[in-house]
């Protein structure tokens, strides 16, 4: 047995070290490639204080809006459709049951959240109102924000026996109003600008409430279903719209994200919310290819899964549950 020389100890060692090194950096790199490849934003992030994340709630729409730190507040946008609304969709949820019950909820307590200081109900659509009853009795929520409207239908009809039964506080929007937030952020309704009246469908769509909130310089905009009638009237708000994410409004349908709205707020990420193989093939391919046009990265829940966007308020970052970006 031959002893080491102290250099050849040294060189054994280095060796060692050096195998460390690339063994670590590829355990690494590994992890982290297959975490980047869901990623997608601004570079710059610090501390992040906000996170938006769109929900996959089958043929509807679900968002939460979370301050990270802070007071902790909770805005949801929209609950999801109940059973029956989404019967036509590939994957109908449990029996009976809702996408409140199998998915937000259990997203909310996997996060920790207690409370949803504010509910806000863009219209009375059942894939928008459908699972308020099950989330009013079974989670603390602080206000329900309804858009006003009288739009009478089975769903409202149990919407508003859940806020009669509960007690809950209800409150109708105003365009304008500014909701508490966290220090830096800034929650408001910017639309709809004026009522579309009658009970037609696309009326009550265009009446969806529209939410803003802005964090820095970067911003989110959630409008239900609202349709292009209120999309120009939006822009004549007489104040700059240029937003970071834009939820393509109602679910990417033709009806909604017209070019002169999408060439007015400019969004640099656009998020599709829709059934996996719903029965009204959306979102349209069409409606896409605008926001694709215009540069802005597409992500749509039916293939992405839950869609989670954070942001310190300067750079952002895209994560999804399912593959990147489309
Ligand atoms: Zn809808």
């Amino acid at each position: 047995m031959s002893k080491k020389s102290g250099p050849a100890k040294i060189f054994t060692a280095l060796a060692l070290l050096f195998t460390a090194a690339v063994l670590l950096f590829f355990s690494f790199s590994v992890r982290f490639s297959s975490f980047r490849r869901d990623l997608f934003g601004r570079e710059a992030m610090g501390e992040p204080v906000l996170e938006v994340t769109f929900l996959y709630v089958g043929q509807g729409d679900a968002v939460v809006i979370r301050e990270l730190g802070g007071r902790g507040r909770v805005m949801l946008i929209d609950t999801g459709p109940n059973a029956a609304a989404d019967e036509f969709a590939a994957a109908v949820p449990v029996k009976g049951s809702t996408y409140a019950a199998t998915t937000i909820i259990p997203y909310l307590e996997e996060k920790g959240v207690e409370r949803i200081d504010y509910l806000v109900l863009t219209h009375k659509h059942g894939d928008h109102i459908g699972g308020v009853p099950y989330i009013l009795r079974n989670f603390d929520v602080g206000a329900v924000y309804d858009n006003g409207t009288e739009y009478p239908s089975p769903y409202t009809e149990e919407y508003l026996k859940a806020v009669r039964e509960t007690g809950v506080d209800f409150r109708v929007a105003r365009t304008g109003d500014t909701l508490p937030f966290g220090e830096n952020i800034t929650a408001q309704f910017i639309g709809p600008l004026r009522r579309y009246q009658g009970t037609l469908y696309s009326d009550e769509n265009c009446n969806s409430i529209v939410t803003r909130v802005v964090a820095g310089d970067i911003s989110f905009i959630v409008a239900g279903d609202m349709e292009i009638a209120a999309e120009l009237d939006l822009m004549a708000y007489g104040e700059d719209l240029r937003t970071t994410v834009l939820m393509a409004p109602h679910h990417g349908s033709h009806s909604s994200s017209s070019r002169p709205f999408l060439n007015y707020v400019r969004p640099e990420v656009g998020v599709f919310s829709a059934g996996r193989n719903n029965r009204y093939s959306l979102p349209a391919y069409e409606v896409i290819r605008r926001y694709e046009d215009m540069g802005a990265a597409v992500y749509r829940t039916d293939m992405n899964g839950n869609i989670t966007i954070v942001t310190d308020g300067r750079g952002y970052r895209v994560s999804t549950e399912i593959g990147g970006l489309n």
